[in-house]
């Protein structure tokens, strides 16, 4: 009788330690320690503080750039100057051979990505009447097309290591139109449509796809665009680059938010 109480209990105690690592393994992470991290557009702006901050929660990381080879190098020192590993790579993100040739030399030197953030970007503010063919299809091409570029390229690996964190910047012109243009509000909205495809399809499969939709923050990006006021924001001001890594890093941590898109933007767009 002991004897059958006894093995009830280690059996029960047994079931209580398979249930408690199972929910602790799938707790947030608290380090990124191991994980290999891609931040295109990294030179600068939010992509900087996004690779910066995923290098302090513990990341190795790739930063890509695609004119500012000093700017870049200065990036990847302080990461190796926080203890991380880094590379830094010259890539047109907008072009298949040349994310081909990004992702080889950041897999060489740092291991397999399963952390990607496509931040690349451009902004070209203009007036409605002067956009040509030529600009929409350059919008669309660097904006979006390179996320998808980027993110096919990378997948194989994601999937064999059954984790892969897909980050796309979109921005509150898919939302609300913006201070860019049409083109710009089109190739954002488009990024929320990718995060969702893959989102869907990824989700039994330990990726996370999410977009993160920033509301002028003060970058280059910002400023040299004169539409952009504080004003238009309802908290009074631009937001900072760190407003949105911090996003970014809950978004590496988290296994249970996909298919979402954080909105830091100030209060400009309040979704449901
Ligand atoms: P930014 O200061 O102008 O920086 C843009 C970054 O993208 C730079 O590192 C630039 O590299 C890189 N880049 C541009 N085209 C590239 C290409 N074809 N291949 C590789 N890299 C490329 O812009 P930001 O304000 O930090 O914006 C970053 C992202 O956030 C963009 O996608 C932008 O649309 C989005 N966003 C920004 C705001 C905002 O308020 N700032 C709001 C919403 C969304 P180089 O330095 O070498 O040129």
């Amino acid at each position: 009788m002991l004897g059958a109480a006894n093995f009830l209990s280690t059996l029960a105690k047994g079931i209580l330690i398979i249930i408690s690592k199972s929910t602790l393994d799938n707790r947030p992470m608290t380090t990124l320690s191991g994980k290999v991290a891609l931040v295109t557009g990294a030179s600068r702006g939010v992509g900087r503080a996004i690779a910066l901050a995923l290098a302090e929660a513990g990341a190795d990381v790739g930063v890509n750039y695609r004119e500012r080879a000093k700017e870049a190098a200065e990036v990847g020192a302080a990461i190796e100057a926080a203890g991380r590993r880094a590379i830094v790579v010259q890539a047109d993100v907008s072009k298949t051979s040349e994310v081909d040739r990004l992702v080889s030399a950041v897999e060489q030197r740092l291991g397999p990505v399963t952390i990607l953030v496509n931040n690349a970007g451009i902004a070209r503010p203009q007036q409605v009447e002067e956009i040509t063919e030529q600009d929409f299809d350059e919008m669309i091409r660097v904006n979006l097309k390179s996320a998808f570029l980027v993110t096919q390229r990378l997948l194989p690996s994601m999937r064999a290591a059954h984790f892969g964190r897909i980050i796309n910047i979109t921005s509150v012109a898919a939302q609300v139109g913006g201070v860019v243009g049409p083109h710009y509000a089109a190739s954002k909205a488009g990024m929320i449509g990718l995060t969702h495809g893959y989102a869907n399809l990824l989700v039994r499969e330990g990726i996370t796809a999410n977009a993160i939709a920033p509301a002028l923050i003060e970058t280059d990006m910002v400023t040299a665009n004169l539409r952009a006021k504080p004003d238009l924001i309802p908290v009074g001001r631009f937001g900072h680059v760190d407003e949105v890594s911090s996003a970014a890093v809950m978004l590496a941590t988290n296994g249970y938010i996909t298919g979402q898109t954080i909105n830091v933007n100030g209060g400009w767009y309040m979704s449901s």
